[in-house]
C-alpha cells in the first residue's frame, strides 16, 4: 500500500472489512451456520472473518456457507481455567479442520472425564454455539462454534 493516502487505505479496508464481520460471523454460528469466505481468485475457502484469503493473499472474498462438518485436529481438557471462565470446567477448546480446509477453533461437546486422544481424527459436525462473557484481556463476549463427535 505504499504511496496511497491514509484516506484511501481506510476507505478499501473499510470495503474489505464488510465482507464479513465478526459480528456477522457470530451471528450466524447463533442461528446454527458457519459462514466463512469464498476466494474468487483461488476458489477456496477461509474461516473465521479475515480480510485476505488464507491460501493465496487475495482480497476478492466472497461469503460462503461451510457445512460445519469435519474432522478434529487437537484438542485440550481445561480444568484449571483463566480468569473469567471458572464456571466453564472442564471444558475443550478443539480445532476441527472443515471439510472445504480451513481449520476454525471452537469448543468440543464430549465428556471431559472420557476425553482421549483417540479422539484425535473422529468426524465432527456444528452442533451449535457457545458465547462467552470473557475477560479483561479478551475485550467482552464473543461466540465460538460447538462441536460434537459424529464417528
Ligand atoms: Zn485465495
Amino acid at each position: 500500500m505504499a504511496g496511497m493516502a491514509q484516506e484511501e487505505i481506510e476507505k478499501e479496508l473499510a470495503t474489505v472489512y464488510t465482507v464479513l464481520t465478526y459480528e456477522d460471523y457470530e451471528a450466524g454460528l447463533k442461528e446454527g451456520r458457519l459462514v466463512g469466505l469464498k476466494c474468487a481468485s483461488c476458489g477456496k475457502i477461509t474461516c473465521h472473518p479475515m480480510h485476505v484469503c488464507q491460501w493465496c493473499s487475495s482480497r476478492s472474498l466472497e461469503r460462503a456457507e461451510l457445512c460445519g462438518e469435519g474432522e478434529l485436529t487437537t484438542f485440550t481438557v481445561i480444568r484449571v481455567p483463566p480468569e473469567g471462565f471458572e464456571a466453564d470446567v472442564p471444558y475443550i477448546p478443539c480445532i476441527v479442520e472443515t471439510k472445504e480446509g480451513p481449520c476454525v477453533m471452537g469448543r468440543l461437546d464430549y465428556d471431559a472425564e472420557r476425553a482421549t486422544p483417540e479422539l484425535i481424527g473422529k468426524r465432527v459436525k456444528l452442533s451449535g454455539a457457545y458465547t462467552y462473557e470473557g475477560d479483561k484481556y479478551s475485550g467482552g463476549a464473543h461466540t465460538c462454534p460447538v462441536f460434537k463427535v459424529v464417528g
